[in-house]
This record gives C-alpha cells, sequence and structure tokens, in this order.
C-alpha cells in the first residue's frame, strides 16, 4: 500500500522570522499520533533554520525546487547536494507555476528527477492539466505526456523512490477544488499507467497526492478515495493550525 504524505509548499512566503514562528507551531501543534508523513517546503533561504527545528519532530523538510548541475555557472540556482547539506528528505520538481511562469518542459524535469534521485532526495513530481486542456477534454493526454516524458528512463527500482503529486493547475490557488470523484477518476488513471510502465506491484506502492485548493473542510473527503495517498498543501499549510487539521485528516 501506498504511504501517506501530507506536504505544504509555503512557496514564495516566509522570512526567518515567519519560519521560525510557522515551523515551531507545526511542531508544538502536532497530535502525538498521525497516520501520514508530514513534510514542509520552505524557500531555500529558511531551510537550514527550519531543520534544525524540525529534525527532532515528524516533520521532514523538502525544497521547492532545483538545477540539474552538480555545480558551475548558473546564477540563482540550487543543486541537489546543497539541498542534501542542509537536511532535505523531499524536492519539489515540476510544479505547475515552474512549468507556467518559468518555462520549464518536461525534458528539464526529467534531468531533474534524475539528478534528484542520484543525489539521495525524493522527488515530488507535479503533474496536471489546465482549465484549457480539461475543457478540451484532452486531460489524460495532457497528464499521460507529463509522466511519460517527466519519468523517461526511470527504473521501477527509481519509481519507489517518487512520488507523484496531481494538480489540476485551474485548482491552485483558486478555491476550486476538483470534487473528490474528479481527482480519483485522474488518480486512478495515473496508477494505471504506472502500472502499464512498472507493473502493479510498484504502481500499487507509489504515492500519487492530489493538490489544489485542499482545506481542512475539504481533505478527508479528497483523502478517503482509493487512489488519493496525501496531499500538496499550498495556502492552507502557511497557518500552523489549519496545516494540522489537514494532516489529521489523513487516516
Ligand atoms: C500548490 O501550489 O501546490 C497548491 C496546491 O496550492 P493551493 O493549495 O493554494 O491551491
Amino acid at each position: 500500500m501506498a504511504r501517506m504524505i501530507i506536504a505544504g509548499n509555503w512557496k514564495m512566503q516566509n522570512d526567518i522570522n515567519g519560519s521560525v514562528e510557522l515551523v515551531s507551531g507545526l511542531a508544538a501543534g502536532m497530535p502525538a499520533k498521525i497516520n501520514c508523513e508530514v513534510v514542509v517546503c520552505p524557500p531555500f533561504t529558511s531551510l537550514e533554520t527550519v531543520y534544525s527545528l524540525a529534525k527532532n519532530t515528524k516533520i521532514s523538510l523538502g525544497a521547492q525546487n532545483m538545477h540539474f548541475e552538480d555545480s558551475g555557472a548558473f546564477t540563482g540556482e540550487i543543486s541537489a547536494s546543497m539541498l542534501k547539506s542542509v537536511g532535505c528528505k523531499y524536492v519539489i520538481l515540476g510544479h505547475s507555476e515552474r512549468r507556467a511562469i518559468f518555462g520549464e518542459s518536461n525534458d528539464w524535469i526529467n534531468k531533474k528527477i534524475k539528478k534528484a534521485l542520484s543525489s539521495g532526495l525524493l522527488p515530488i513530481f507535479c503533474i496536471g492539466e489546465t482549465l484549457e486542456e480539461r475543457e478540451s477534454n484532452i486531460t489524460f493526454d495532457v497528464i499521460k505526456k507529463q509522466v511519460v516524458e517527466g519519468l523517461k528512463d526511470i527504473t521501477a527500482a527509481q519509481m519507489a523512490d517518487i512520488v507523484l503529486a496531481y494538480e489540476p493547475v485551474w485548482a491552485i490557488g483558486t478555491g476550486k477544488t476538483a470534487s473528490p470523484a474528479q481527482a480519483q477518476e485522474v488518480h486512478k488513471f495515473i496508477r494505471t499507467l504506472l502500472s502499464e510502465l512498472y507493473g502493479a506491484a510498484i504502481a500499487a506502492e507509489v504515492t500519487i497526492q492530489y493538490g489544489g485548493s485542499v482545506k481542512p473542510d475539504n481533505a478527508a473527503e479528497l483523502l478517503s478515495q482509493p487512489d488519493i495517498n496525501g496531499a500538496l498543501v499550498g495556502g492552507a499549510c502557511l497557518k500552523a493550525d489549519s496545516f494540522i487539521k489537514i494532516i489529521e485528516a489523513a487516516k
């Protein structure tokens, strides 16, 4: 069975003071018994500080992006080994904001996934269709292309270390959540595709998170769908109490 993972993507929010406040609030409010792994993904500038405050708690650390090269003249970029050196376990790759605003292609994302894996980081690989694509009835084609090209040359053994996040672009930051049935339909399609690519046993183990306006009041129903194994949360992870309610919704 796939493990349940609830991750919070802080995006470009929280300076050091805000980061200390948020992770401290999470650590203090975390229920004694939780049924999922909890990951926070602060901005690069807060990673080390958040790691030092979270390392003896149930909170794991992730980054929001990285470059696929090891080092060199890539002004403004961050490498996998840099992320490892400040305590990251996960890295979000292929977020729709990286694809749409910064022009990241499936090929770049594939290179990043390979570099993350060879460096010992677990990728949270994001995929999802735009509203226009959904309304043109090409959601499954878009998802298939993103999965096949993003996972090019990834082996079955490596697949066990990858988390997928299905995030319909029209649901991100809009308050419009996919209905549990809409999300489950795409998650099932993704798992079937993984089964064709890697076999049923591996596909059953892959965590497929849902992301897109997950809130305390819709989390339980989304997370109870058979192929939804967690959430990637934006807005609702920025307050400790609402993120904790989502964590509590994971059964
Ligand atoms: C996200 O950006 O990954 C996300 C899901 O954001 P929100 O929860 O705010 O829709």
